[in-house]
């Protein structure tokens, strides 16, 4: 049926990534050309493979934002894509691996998957005797709905064993198990959860109405406030039984729920108390924890300190390990929570073919065909080890604080999200970086205009009920000086410009 040849196909790709001017953002004209370029309907016959590898390539692909191509695409979280991940990312694609059932005279995936997870949790400065619930999801919103499903199991499931039950919520359902275990209600207690974690909480049954926010205090909203904790955990008595899911990296701010070992400590001894679940939602934070170990990096280790003793951690492949999408992943200190919710019973044909000690992913996570979406995490592991993805993690830190020191100094701009008595000191900054222009005028239109520069690309948000902008690094590509300077020269014609 086919004649196309797909190297050299790939060797046509190749070269127009590699021409891409490295602007954050396309032509606008090239967006409405390749808008113009799509048929009306699906036609009978089609235009066949040769005429569409041309669409694709001269009209679809000029239309593509560079978050990959472009070492100055600051917007969401993105991360680049590693050289070494494409490569592995297309022999997934070549071989086309469905890493289900864990078969291992039948081939090598499960094994390089299950590989990939131990070398990651190793990078996490993580014990991977204790983290033995882990796999690999589509990204942090599908591993914040592990944690809260996972959440939801375990601690409705405690109380229907105390009432002399023994199935659980993925036996009984939701409504079923919360009637027979005297559950009224359950709430995820946060600050500044990710949208992801409302999403979650709508779709396993708890209700985005269920999520509330905790906050220390107005100057300081990222971090939990332990006291109301407490007051919020005790509400069990009532029937109404908690989830808590700590930012480990706000989206906004980049910065930590917790300060430290004592506060996680103390906040996994009331969840133990009140038989409370302890998510950790570190899509792109938890990666604070393998930066080098000196004083530059002292404060971000010290807050992302402590999570070992969460019982599940969300975290993206696709953002700082520079994997392409979609890759994430969730992990459990309860492997048997994971199973009871994600097993998929009764299919003799799915049964993998004997005793191991590498579970078939079909049993612990949402999908049952799934893409090797392990492949590129392993192959970046490989490639750099802990020091090599340290020295990148450095650049990207070493950037956003360096953008940090220019707003903080220039006379046009305002630094956001400091803590008490943190002004002037950027050790507490991650990747992200928030500000907004003083003048109010500037302010409102900040966004667009720096993005219409087309050279950098930064998202929008709200701080304090404000319009404020934010800049996240997050791609391989950083080289400090270079890309310090050409914010600072953004910034700076913008701010003149108004
Ligand atoms: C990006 C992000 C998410 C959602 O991740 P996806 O990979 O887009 O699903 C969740 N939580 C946090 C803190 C994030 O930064």
């Amino acid at each position: 049926m086919s004649t196309l040849s797909v190297s050299s196909a790939y060797t046509k790709i190749r070269a127009l990534v590699d021409n891409i001017t490295t602007d954050a953002l396309p032509p606008p004209s090239s967006i409405v050309a390749g808008v113009e370029s799509l048929p009306a309907n699906l036609t009978a016959h089609g235009i066949g493979e040769e005429a569409t590898e041309r669409h694709l390539l001269s009209d679809i692909c000029p239309g593509f934002n560079g978050p990959k191509t472009s070492p100055n695409y600051y917007g969401f979280v993105t991360g680049g894509v590693f050289p070494i991940a494409e490569v592995a990312d297309n022999i997934v694609t070549a071989f086309d691996q469905n890493v289900s059932v864990h078969l291992p005279e039948q081939s090598i995936s499960t094994i390089v998957e299950d590989k990939a997870l131990s070398m990651l949790v190793e990078l996490l400065k993580l014990d991977n005797g204790k983290w033995q619930g882990r796999t690999f999801t589509t990204g942090a919103t599908g591993a914040n709905v592990l944690g809260l499903a996972c959440g939801r199991e375990a601690v409705i499931s405690t109380r229907l064993r105390a009432a002399g039950e023994s199935q659980g919520v993925g036996e009984l359902g939701l409504l079923a198990a919360c009637a027979r275990a005297g559950v009224k209600e359950i709430q995820v207690l946060t600050t500044m959860g990710h949208s992801s974690l409302y999403k979650a909480a709508s779709v396993v049954g708890i209700g985005r109405a269920s999520v509330k926010d905790i906050p220390f205090s107005a100057r300081e909203p990222w971090k939990l406030d332990i006291a109301a904790l407490e007051r919020e955990l005790k509400r069990e008595q009532d029937g109404i039984v908690s989830i808590v899911a700590l930012s480990a990296g706000e989206v906004n701010t980049g910065r930590f729920a917790t300060t430290g070992s004592s506060s996680v400590a103390q906040i996994r001894d009331l969840c133990t108390k009140y038989g409370s679940w302890l998510h950790v939602d570190g899509a792109f934070g938890i990666f604070a924890r393998s930066l080098p170990e000196n004083a530059e990096f002292a404060a971000l280790r010290t807050a992302s300190c402590g999570l070992d003793l969460a019982d599940s951690i969300t975290g993206d492949g696709h953002k700082m390990l520079n994997v392409p999408y979609d890759c994430g992943f969730f992990l459990t200190r309860s492997d048997a929570t994971l199973s009871a919710v994600f097993q998929n019973p009764n299919a003799a044909y799915l049964a993998t073919s004997g005793p191991s000690s590498i579970p078939s992913p079909l049993n612990i996570g949402l999908e049952n065909s799934r893409r090797f979406r392990a492949l590129p995490v392993y192959a970046v592991l490989l490639a750099y080890g802990s020091a090599g993805l340290a020295e990148m993690f450095t650049r990207q830190v070493r950037l956003a604080r360096g953008i940090a020191a220019y707003v903080q100094e220039s006379a046009e701009y305002e630094l956001l999200a400091q803590g008490e008595d943190e002004k002037g000191d950027y050790g507490n900054t991650h990747i992200i970086v928030i500000f907004r222009a003083r003048d109010e005028v500037l302010n409102r239109e900040l966004v667009s205009k720096i993005n219409e520069t087309r050279e950098i690309y930064v998202s929008g948000t709200k701080w304090d009920g404000r319009p404020a902008c934010r800049v996240a690094v997050s791609t391989w590509r950083v080289e400090v000086e270079r890309d310090v300077e050409l914010v600072r020269g953004v910034l700076e014609g913008v701010s003149s410009n108004g």
